[in-house]
């Protein structure tokens, strides 16, 4: 007996029920297009397909925290001659439920390519060829102020992304460490804002952009340093940063909040590059003298303390790929992605986003905020973490600055990026919208299919010649691979299943996921003219197309999806 679901689809009570929770299973249709029947009903999953299918969506099966207890189950442990792990070829269908129950919803996102940038492996080859293109780039000098920066290799150039559901690219120099330096500004204000709140914090620094040099010696019309993503303000926030404990207990924690952010990946220190700092930091003792003297700080704060925390926070390390994850973890509301953690609160991320914003990129930061429309902090090591709210985080790092003391090459990846694609923050009320957006084709997809198939289904002609004009392929299938032409027959409606085979010229024979073609349908539900008309028209029973009877090469769904190339 045909029933229409809540979700508008047909369901035949005979068949396993298709609406699915996603919290708690995972979603046996995804299991079943990796399970290959060749050898018996129950089939065995496949699991190097699997996680080539997951490393292609940007997921990194074998060293995510998300998928630990997951592949603890895919993996046989070899003793003997020094012990090794091998991932498994296959399992059964049972032991990959089992397995997926560890991480369903982050599993069934991944197997149905519904991840924040559902084709990843399209967008990466889009990043690949901006870095490729700006790879010989010259422009823009290292930092000289200290040695430690002036030698750094100028032709390092590394470009990594971590999506909110903690996809990952990296190209280039991602695993080279360097010093964070004032990109630890918007981290400290932001650790800041979590621990005391926004108010307590602005106490002792404001939000306006100066509109000058990120270490001039000036105050607000307040008396206050001017944001905390220059220097006076910086400084100002490292007075508030766990100013009870002692020096070394403050340097441990938020050392510790920037790992957790970089979900447990790489941060270092670089001693000789605090010792560089701190004997060449005239100017930030002048300008911490000055906002002692305005009473800047919070009572009892000592400032020899105050400034070495701010120069070793200046000296911590990250290398690309940790610190997209930090960007994604601000990108992802605080939320580290890879770890579930919660570093920051949703205010203080609001707060970081919108001063990275207006201040992140020294005086640049107006023309910035237009060009690229992206909140980001540089320092001056050569790195700009880049932040696309609710999608993803990058990090870009090539050490030569310009005139304004932004990596020269991060600035030029950045308009490169906006130009391609539609990450400005206004991107959104352009008319004429000729980038593409990465997080949408997926969703459109679903949704033009959805619209479709409802049409077909409750016999909207109306919506569905819309559809035809838009230039929709009226042969794509959902996620049963049942196609507008199935509900059509399934609805009854004579006159929609003639306009889809005369009009849009549909093919007459789609397999569903249940190898049923409309005409099996049409007879299951006794549909005598529409069984007449169907094999006027050339079509067959699902077990004939399996049985090549007509020459229709119908590809599923789940094919695909196998077929596909393992980039990475
Ligand atoms: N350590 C640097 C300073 O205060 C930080 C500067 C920067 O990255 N712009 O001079």
């Amino acid at each position: 007996m045909m029933e229409v679901d809540k979700h508008g689809d047909v369901t035949n009570s005979s068949q396993e029920k298709t609406v699915f929770d996603d919290s708690k299973e995972l979603n046996p249709i995804l299991t079943d297009l990796f399970t290959d029947r060749s050898q018996g009903p129950a089939g065995s999953v496949q699991v190097r397909e699997v996680l080539s299918h997951l490393k292609k969506n940007g997921l990194r099966p074998l060293t995510d925290p998300r998928f630990d207890e997951f592949m603890r189950q895919m993996i046989v442990e070899h003793s003997g001659h020094g012990d090794h792990v091998e991932v498994k070829k296959q399992v059964s269908v049972e032991e990959f439920q089992a397995a997926g129950r560890s991480c369903p919803g982050l599993l069934n996102r991944a197997l149905s390519c519904s991840l924040a940038i559902p084709e990843f492996k399209e967008f990466c080859t889009q990043i690949k060829s901006i870095y490729d293109e700006l790879r010989n780039v010259k422009g823009g000098k290292n930092a000289q102020y200290i040695p430690q920066l002036a030698r750094v290799n100028p032709d390092y150039w590394g470009v990594s992304v971590c999506t909110v559901d903690g996809q990952r690219f990296s190209i280039g120099d991602v695993n080279v460490p360097f010093c964070i330096q004032s990109c630890s500004k918007a981290l400290n204000y932001a650790i800041n804002v979590t621990e005391h709140g926004a108010e307590y914090v602005h106490q002792f620094l404001g939000k306006e952009p100066s509109g000058r040099g990120f270490n001039q010696i000036h105050l607000d019309k307040n008396g206050l340093p001017h944001n905390p993503m220059i220097n006076p303000g910086a400084i100002s926030c490292c007075s508030v940063l766990r100013k009870e404990d002692s020096l070394a207990e403050r340097y441990e924690y938020t050392e510790k909040m920037y790992k957790k952010m970089a979900g447990g990946e790489f941060i270092g220190f670089s001693n000789a590059t605090f010792l560089s700092e701190k004997s060449e930091a005239d100017r930030n003792f002048a300008i911490g003298y000055y906002l002692k003297e305005a009473g800047v700080f919070p009572e009892g704060s000592n400032l020899k303390e105050t400034l070495d925390l701010y120069f070793q926070l200046c000296s911590v390390e990250a290398n690309c790929d940790s610190a997209a994850v930090i960007s994604a973890t601000i990108a992802n509301g605080g939320v580290c992605p890879t770890t579930g953690e919660v570093c920051i609160s949703p205010d203080a991320v609001r707060n970081t986003l919108s001063l990275m914003n207006s201040c992140g990129m020294y005086d640049y930061s107006g023309e910035w905020a237009v060009e690229v429309g992206l909140p980001s902090k540089s320092g001056v090591a050569g790195s700009i973490f880049i932040v696309i709210p609710g999608v993803m985080g990058f990090c870009v790092w090539s050490p030569p600055l310009d005139e304004l003391g932004n990596s020269y090459k991060g600035v030029l990846f950045a308009k490169k990026l906006v130009e391609l694609f539609a990450f400005h923050s206004f991107d959104g009320v352009l008319v004429d919208q000729t980038k593409t957006d990465p997080r949408l084709h997926h969703e459109r997809g679903t949704q033009e299919i959805n619209n479709m198939i409802s049409a077909a289904l409750s016999s909207d002609l109306v919506e569905l010649h819309r559809c035809l004009e838009l230039g929709m392929d009226f042969n794509l299938p959902n996620y049963d691979s049942r196609t507008p032409l199935h509900l059509a027959v399934c609805a009854g409606n004579t006159p929609v299943v003639k306009y889809l085979i005369k009009t849009c010229g549909v093919e007459v024979n789609p397999v569903d996921r249940w190898n049923s073609t409309p005409l099996d349908d049409a007879i299951k539900l006794e549909l005598h003219d529409l069984v007449k008309y169907l094999e006027l028209q050339g079509a067959v029973r699902g077990a004939d197309v399996a049985r090549g009877f007509t020459g229709v090469s119908k590809v599923r769904y789940g094919d695909v999806l196998r077929k596909e190339q393992d980039l990475f």
